[in-house]
């Protein structure tokens, strides 16, 4: 006899009956009686099991009984048709190994139905279950759609730092990277730290964008993105935040904020269509168990142009709207989730692209318009989840940008690399940042942010 070697779940269930297979994988089910025991078999490759029968006379009894939800085995036999619904070929076991015994009194994973919040606490063991195997796999095509979007267009996947000195948005969230002993940290003479003897030779945190980096690349490259961890500090603990996330950045020269919303709205669409074109079956599976219009969602989202309307529009729309909120709105304030959703969800009823936001709630790199209030920034607003995508066009006078930076009252040291860019050869350019996260939340519907990456990161948890 040949050597057989393992097919994937995946392919021996397209495989034409009578032929001998090898198949490995973890017991999901076992079932029977005392002439046959049915063993729902999983390997990780689809959502589906290929279902092995074993003849009760042709086995020992040890080794059955030891099969058991969670085990791990591999099965030699024969592909045949399989008799019972639900599939169309089965394996007629001829011979069994074990792998890995899972003890049915302490394995978690023993019943259907285990809600989110108990997985979130056994992460280690979740991908194991239909819905984190679907997921994860969802995750892994957009991953791979993204890049193969971006090469297709013939942008250039650039690598930005993880480790930075510099504050993107100037905000106070984020994690310090320091080697200092932070019980005797070495001190100035007022008393501050001196981050002079640390690691770097200055203070130091982990990336919240490579933004300002990516900049630099457009202006030599033309057309580039990032897609690579983000962190940040914010003690916000939403369904919509992670401590940290993935995050994509195109950054792209010549484009004004026209053709970077034309970009962000194919980006998105393409996205979603590659999900329904590559992972039906793992949709259909999250369609089924947690959200009914998911899949009706994504192919309309596919088909609809989104709505583009300014902030100050916006802001009109929400004040005339008589719906009560939460936070009061008026012209100035920075739009909260409830807001962006009832523009998306009862307003408009599809996707949003809005514009020229007050350039007081925005960050210092963006064109300022001129009227001298706003700024050419834009965010897309989805449904179930609010922002998106965050992007603008960027300031490209040297002087306007340098003004703002003095009205803020940042420092000019640490940006002095990236005023060069405005130095040297300006150009228009534009870009944004979307969250894969929550992308992902959109494409698979999960309602909470922790359930689509596989070890989320959130103020006090960093298990696993
Ligand atoms: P939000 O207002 O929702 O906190 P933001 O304005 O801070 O978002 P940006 O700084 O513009 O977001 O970041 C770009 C994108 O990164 C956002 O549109 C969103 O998709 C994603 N994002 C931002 N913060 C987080 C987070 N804490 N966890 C997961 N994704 C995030
Ligand atoms: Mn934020």
């Amino acid at each position: 006899m040949g050597k057989v070697i393992r097919t994937k779940v995946k392919d021996l269930l397209k495989l034409t009956p009578g032929q001998e297979v090898l198949a490995k994988g973890w017991v999901r089910t076992k079932r029977g009686n005392k002439n046959v025991a049915f063993i729902a078999l999983n390997d990780g490759s689809t959502i589906n099991n290929i279902q092995v029968v074993a003849d009760v006379a042709g086995f020992d009894e040890e080794t059955l009984k030891r099969i058991t939800t969670g085990a791990c085995i591999a099965v030699r036999g024969d592909l045949v048709e399989s008799l019972g619904g639900g599939q169309s070929v089965e394996i007629q076991a001829r011979s069994i190994e074990i792998y890995g015994e899972a003890d049915p009194n302490t394995y978690p994973l023993q019943k259907k139905g285990h809600t989110l919040e108990f997985l979130r606490t056994i992460a280690h063991l979740r991908p194991r279950t239909n819905t984190f195997g679907a997921v994860l796999r969802i995750r892994h095509a957009m991953a791979f759609a993204i890049h193969k979007y971006f090469n297709d267009k013939g942008f250039v996947y650039l690598h930005t730092p993880i480790i930075t000195a510099s504050d993107c948005e100037g905000a106070g969230e984020m994690f310090q990277v320091t080697t200092l002993d932070l019980n005797n940290p070495p001190r100035l003479e007022n008393g501050g730290i001196d981050y002079a003897q640390d690691f770097f030779g200055r203070q130091t945190s982990l990336t919240v964008s490579g933004q300002l980096e990516g900049e630099l690349g457009a202006m030599a490259l033309g057309e580039i993105y990032t897609f690579g961890p983000t962190f940040r500090a914010e003690n916000s603990n939403t369904p919509r935040h992670l401590a940290e996330f993935w995050m994509i950045e195109p950054e792209m020269a010549f484009y004004e904020i026209e053709d970077n919303m034309d970009l962000a709205e194919d980006f998105i669409k393409s996205l979603v269509r590659y999900a329904l074109e590559n992972c039906m079956d793992d949709l259909k599976f999250l369609n089924d168990m947690f959200d009914k219009e998911l899949i009706a969602r994504l192919e309309s989202v596919v088909k609809t142009e989104f709505v583009r309307l300014t902030y100050t529009e916006g802001i009109r729309i929400l004040e005339n709207s008589g719906e009560k909120f939460e936070f009061p709105v008026g012209w100035g304030v920075d739009l909260q989730s409830e807001h962006e959703r009832y523009l998306v969800e009862k307003h408009f009823g599809r996707p949003v692209i809005m514009t020229d936001y007050p350039k007081d709630i925005k960050a210092f790199y963006m064109k300022q318009n001129e009227d001298g209030k706003t700024v050419r920034g834009m965010d897309v607003l989805f449904p179930k989840i609010g922002e998106i995508i965050g992007g603008s066009e960027r300031e490209s006078s040297l002087e306007k940008l340098e003004a703002r930076i003095n009205e803020l009252g940042m420092s000019h040291e640490t940006l002095e690399w990236y005023l060069d860019t405005r130095r040297f050869g300006s150009a228009p350019h534009s870009g944004f940042g979307l969250g894969f996260e929550r992308l992902l939340l959109f494409v698979t519907g999960m309602g909470n942010i922790r359930d689509v990456i596989p070890f989320p990161r959130t103020p006090k948890n960093a298990e696993f």
